[in-house]
């Protein structure tokens, strides 16, 4: 049960439209073998690793990179793109469970967040895209008001005025779907093409210095003041180990499996719409909702809807994802649901009790960070920038990130898929009750 083998072909990408969109991928980097010594061994080479390793060579730290399959294989390389603000739970929820002072430092992180990816988008990969604007739909008039609410205490407590707050009819003519009872555009999140930007930022920390190995899976890690750190053929003796294979990991380290845990979700891409992709969005924007099984989307620069779902709790693939998620799409615009689809694909994703990151040091030399949930394609790029900075000796923005509230899951693991979708409905219900 797997993750890192269940669902894919090793070292290679899923067959996704952001694959078929990028450059054929040249030869795999070589694999450990024999024993390497560093500074630094980072475990997992999507956002999270690549950052730690762009900010540790800075400092002038030696890294091996260690990577089961390719650079970007993961959840890094699938996603649905979206560059969002802030957290998985909004300011006001923040506050009350860290403090004013504490929410605003992890509000300035995820605004930090946004501008690395856009810097480095710029700087690595200008074929990603960055395009501004991210919507969010609502489905009751109670979830209107608290999206309202929440935009206005951004403005007031943070000064963050992107947001534009919408009715039905307004929100209807930006994203063309009869579900929607309102919702919101910020304009200060974006979307990017997630597979061209994370091969760019490690061809950019190969440039930098950072000794990637790919098809490495690591097996084994032995703490002690030098830590070691095992695959098939090698290990890598280091002072420090970054521990950043998000939903792939907890199989590895039961201290991350305590906390966070694997789900999937799948994306389509339809044919090219030509027009009528003006039928279902308005602008150049992504979009997403917090339905229960969360719906996101935007067009290609092709014109092909790129539609995406979270699944159930399972961590195999269901038998046919392409069937399942182009329903949904065509419960959500009708006016497209005869539309082909021409690619199919999933991934796995870390997530936790709190859909909050899960930073935390598990040994003195050993850090990790993971469990995103659908808010890594900015929040891990902080994360492993903070990650490399705590590791060269400066933790305070590691400590900030670490005060998120992630709770230990039950029963201490994610095995039973079927109790921990019970959890997080237990959770998520607890939470809304205020208690
Ligand atoms: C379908 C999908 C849609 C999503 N949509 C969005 C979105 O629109 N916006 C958003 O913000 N987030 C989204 N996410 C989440 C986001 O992609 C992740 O939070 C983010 O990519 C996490 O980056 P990472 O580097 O921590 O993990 P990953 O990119 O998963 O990288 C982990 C890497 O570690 C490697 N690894 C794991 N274990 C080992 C081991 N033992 N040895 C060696 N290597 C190992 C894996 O092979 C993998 O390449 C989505 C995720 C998925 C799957």
């Amino acid at each position: 049960m797997n993750p890192l083998h269940l669902n894919d072909r090793p070292g290679e990408f899923p067959p996704s439209w952001y694959a078929a969109s990028c450059p054929p991928p040249p030869a795999a980097r070589p694999a450990l073998e024999g024993e390497a010594t560093a500074d630094v061994c980072i475990v997992g080479g999507g956002y999270t690793g690549l950052s730690a390793a762009l900010t540790l060579r800075e400092r002038g730290l030696d890294v091996v990179l260690l990577e089961a399959h390719r650079i970007g294989w993961g959840a890094s390389g699938r996603n649905g793109g979206q560059v969002g603000s802030g957290y998985n739970k909004g300011q006001i929820w923040l506050e009350k469970r860290v403090g004013l002072d504490t929410a605003r430092a992890l509000w300035d992180l995820a605004e930090e967040a946004k501008a690395l990816t856009a810097g480095r988008a710029a700087k690595f990969a200008p074929d990603a895209r960055l395009t501004p604007g991210v919507a969010h739909g609502e489905y009751s008039a109670d979830e209107l008001a608290s999206v309202r609410a929440e935009a206005e205490h951004l403005s007031r407590v943070y000064g963050y005025d992107k947001i534009t707050v919408m009715e039905r009819e307004d929100y209807a003519a930006l994203v063309k779907s009869p579900l929607y009872r309102g919702g919101m555009l910020d304009r200060g999140a974006g979307h990017i093409h997630p597979l061209r930007y994370v091969l760019g930022v490690g061809a950019g920390a190969e440039a930098a210095g950072v000794r990637i190995f790919e098809n490495s899976e690591v097996t084994g890690l032995t703490h002690g003041d030098t830590a070691t750190v095992i695959t098939a053929k090698g290990r890598v003796r280091a002072k420090h180990v970054l521990l950043a294979g998000n939903g792939y990991l907890p199989i590895f380290e039961p201290r991350v499996s305590r906390r966070v845990m694997p789900i999937n979700s799948f994306i389509i891409a339809t044919e090219p719409l030509g027009e009528r992709g003006r039928d279902v969005l308005a602008e150049d924007i992504a979009a997403c909702d917090s339905s229960h099984v969360v719906n996101y989307f935007r067009m290609s620069e092709d014109g092909r809807l790129l539609f995406g779902g979270r699944s159930a709790y399972s961590i195999k693939f269901p038998a046919n994802i392409a069937n399942t998620i182009h329903r949904r799409m065509g419960e959500m615009f009708p006016q497209i649901a005869d539309a082909r689809v021409d690619y199919a694909w999933g991934g796995t994703l870390g997530i936790t009790l709190t859909k909050l990151p899960n930073i935390r040091r598990i040994a003195p030399n050993v850090l990790t960070a993971s469990g995103y949930a659908g808010h890594g394609v900015a929040l891990a790029s902080i994360a492993g920038k903070v990650a490399g900075e705590a590791i060269a000796g400066q933790a305070s923005r590691f400590d900030t990130l670490s005060a998120l509230p992630v709770p230990r899951l039950p029963l201490g693991t994610y095995f039973q898929t079927q109790t921990m979708a019970l959890a997080m409905a237990w959770y998520a219900l607890r939470d809304k009750l205020g208690s």
